[in-house]
């Protein structure tokens, strides 16, 4: 579909609404209200551009709260000229065509920066200016919810405030810097905060920079992309994760390549063996992610100590791991990665006086075929994993294709709930033909209302769901449908994208207080939109 489409079918509906207006005697302002609100963000969203403007003009004479009506020859005065807006010649710089812009896969990898700040109107203004600048930003408007998107959602650098509601920035450093550093987590403070004391201690303890409020933007974003300069040449000269000890995700890459290369020229073999900690994410909730940091280390130490010198063990990300096991056949990988199963679930582990034990899941491919690369591997190695998962964890799979066949299914549901139908069929025709990588499925519901959709029976546990949400809806509004979500459901397998509109401010920060996890402002852009999604759906991804 492209938004050529949508446009017409704007302007249908338009055409429509105010000729079924015209045969009533009266409108009630409300219902006008409405339906610019409505306009104002579809027709941005897909280049639009007068229409949107019109509409958002047209809605500063129009009040959502007023009882009044309004006859044809009042409301005519307002709305008629929005006809002729629609088939104006498009102002450069237009949204791209739907159909170019959405890429599936083609996604560019953006680095991530986390925001620690409760300044609402400066984080959702400076995540405008970044975003702008193809960085992708999360928000936390409190300590505690920065603590854990940072161990969560590992970003690649971090702007940290001083003052925040439940903590100081500074009790935030104390705990974050050193897993920062050895992350190569750039950490800066932007804060209103003057006082040399304050700046010479955050230094001290080895903060990069310290930007004062207000901030002037052009040397702020000049900054951030020094920094990611810095952090992309101390990247290039490491090979070996810091935390755990194994190699990191770059040399992964080398050694990759290396022995497809091998392999094809000597015929060479090997296996590579993909793991991943089991139920990891309890390790971090039940002991603190400091603790959850030990494991990981205890982890590489001994497969480390189990395996031969010409074997190479890699930190994928996060809690996954990868081995390359060259001249060996899978049926022996597996034999390797069982003995080292056993050894770690027999492991004790102990924290806060009490003890436990953990296994960790494995997938196992080997090369074969001249076709190989690099990609269809891990590919194998991850669906592989994936089965030991689904099969009830702390095993070992080798690939085999008769074994995957219909396995891969991890659904991920998206469901949408925003009363402007041409949203609903804009987001709902897209999706339908995304197809995002190590995701089997998408299933794309939607609803015009809060009441209809928590009605339905759309929830299934322990199936994964990202719901964008409109703020502005009759009945049932956004937060309030938020707010029922986070009370009945787990949180873990529900993430909740706000759809808000540029004014609504107050709505950002009471949906990120009350746990939504993202938001986009209308009009958006459907790539935008989309990429948002598709770093969401990461989170549920091992
Ligand atoms: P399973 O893989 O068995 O399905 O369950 P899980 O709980 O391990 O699932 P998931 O992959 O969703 O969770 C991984 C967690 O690992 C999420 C994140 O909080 C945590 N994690 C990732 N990197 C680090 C890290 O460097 N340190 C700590 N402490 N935790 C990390
Ligand atoms: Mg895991
Ligand atoms: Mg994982």
């Amino acid at each position: 579909m492209t938004t050529g489409k949508y446009k017409e079918l704007i302007k249908e509906r338009t055409r429509e609404t105010l000729q079924r207006w015209a045969g009533q005697p009266e409108v009630m302002e409300k219902e006008i209200y409405r339906f610019l609100h409505n306009l104002k963000g579809t027709s941005g969203t897909v280049g639009l551009q007068a229409v949107e403007a019109f509409s958002a003009n047209a809605l500063l004479y129009f009040s959502e709260d007023h009882d009044r009506s309004w006859t044809e020859a009042e409301w005519g005065d307002y709305l008629y000229p929005l006809l002729g807006l629609f088939d104006e010649p498009e102002r450069k710089g237009a949204l791209p065509d739907s159909e170019n812009a959405l890429s599936p896969g083609r996604i560019e990898p953006q680095y991530e920066i986390l925001i620690i700040d409760d300044d609402v109107e400066l984080v959702a203004y400076l995540r405008e200016a970044l975003e702008r600048s193809t960085y992708y930003v999360s928000i936390a408007l409190s300590a505690s919810r920065g603590l854990k998107l940072f161990y969560e959602n590992k970003p690649d650098l971090i702007l940290l405030d001083i003052m925040l509601p439940d903590r100081s920035g500074i009790d935030v450093l104390h705990q974050i810097i050193g897993k920062a550093k050895k992350e190569r987590i750039p950490i800066l403070i932007i804060s209103g905060e003057t006082s040399r004391e304050v700046q010479k201690h955050a230094y001290s303890l080895g903060v990069m920079d310290y930007v004062q409020k207000p901030v002037d933007t052009d040397l702020f974003l000049a900054l951030i992309k020094n920094r990611f300069e810095l952090k992309r040449e101390w990247q290039e000269s490491i090979i070996v994760d810091e935390l755990t000890g194994a190699f990191n995700r770059k040399y992964f890459n080398q050694t990759m390549k290396q022995l497809i290369s091998d392999y094809k020229r000597t015929g060479r073999i090997f296996s590579l063996a993909l793991l991943d900690l089991d139920y990891f994410k309890r390790v971090n909730d039940t002991y603190g992610h400091l603790t959850g940091d030990e494991v990981l280390l205890a982890f590489s130490e001994l497969v480390r100590q189990s395996i031969r010198t010409e074997d190479t063990f890699c930190r994928y990300g996060g809690e996954e791991f990868a081995l390359f096991m060259p001249n060996t056949p899978p049926e022996q990988a597996l034999l390797v990665m069982e003995r080292i199963q056993e050894c770690f679930a027999a492991r004790e582990f102990r924290a806060r006086r009490d003890s436990f034990h953990l296994t960790f899941s494995c997938g196992v491919t080997g090369i074969s075929g001249a076709e190989q690369d690099a990609e269809a591997l891990v590919g194998e190695a991850d669906q592989a994993l994936y089965y030991s998962k689904s099969n009830g964890r702390n095993q070992t799979t080798v690939y085999a294709v008769e074994i995957m066949q219909g396995q891969r299914d991890t659904r991920l549901n998206v469901i949408i709930v925003d009363d402007d139908p041409l949203i609903r069929r804009i987001v709902t025709g897209n999706l339908s033909l995304w197809e995002p990588e190590n995701i089997g499925g998408i299933r794309v519901t939607s609803y015009p209302d809060g009441a209809q959709f928590l009605n339905s029976d759309w929830y299934a546990p322990e199936e994964k769901y990202i719901i964008l949400l409109d703020g502005v809806m009759p009945g049932l509004d956004g937060l309030e449908v938020l707010e029922k979500l986070r009370a009945g459901y787990p949180e873990a397998d529900i993430l909740v994208v706000m759809l808000t509109g540029r004014n609504d401010q107050r709505d950002i920060i009471h949906a990120l207080q009350m746990g939504a996890d993202d938001y986009v402002i209308k009009p958006f852009h459907l790539p935008e939109l989309l990429s948002r999604i598709e770093r969401l759906a990461h989170r549920f991804l091992f």
